[in-house]
């Protein structure tokens, strides 16, 4: 397999918008991560990201259809993880007032801060998406131990 340009590694994964595929990826994803110089405290919050990203995905994105989720996970040539989680949902209105925090579509049993816990536990969140075509999620996050200092 031909890995893109500047990527060192990758894996590609899909499935079902079940809630119980939320801790497979986490799980998934954690695993692939610990080819890099992640604490276990670094793992323990990308897993708390990928889980706010595939939630996200499967509580609004789908509104509790089944759909397919889309996860892609790559190391960069600079030791960099990248995890993107794409839904062919509903997509988001407005993409900045979701990613404030305790802003809610869904205010009876959630409190919004999934985005806020991704920002919080990764170096950058990219959010794309378009209302009736979905949503991808992008995050970015390098083990602090291989950051070179600036
Ligand atoms: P919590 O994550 O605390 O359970 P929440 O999911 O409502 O609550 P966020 O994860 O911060 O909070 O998301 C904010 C809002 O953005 C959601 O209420 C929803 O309206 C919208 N949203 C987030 N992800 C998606 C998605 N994949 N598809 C459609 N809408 C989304
Ligand atoms: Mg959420």
């Amino acid at each position: 397999m031909k890995l893109p340009e500047g990527i060192r590694n990758q894996v590609v994964m899909e499935f079902p918008s079940r809630p119980e595929n939320v801790a497979f990826a986490r799980t998934a994803v954690a695993v692939f991560a610990a080819q890099l110089e992640f604490t276990v405290d670094e793992l323990d919050e990308l897993k708390v990201a990928v889980s706010e990203a595939v939630s996200n995905a499967v509580v609004h994105g789908y509104a509790g259809e089944d759909g397919c989720i889309r996860l892609e996970a790559a190391i960069t040539g600079d030791g960099c993880l990248v995890v993107a989680v794409q839904d062919r949902g509903r997509g988001i209105e407005d993409v900045e007032s979701a990613r404030q925090a305790q802003w809610t579509t869904k205010p009876e049993e959630h409190m919004g801060l999934g985005f806020t816990f991704m920002e919080e536990y990764s170096d950058r969140v990219e959010v794309e998406s378009a209302p009736g075509r979905g949503t991808t999620v992008t995050l970015y996050k390098t083990p602090a131990r291989a950051r070179i200092p600036s």
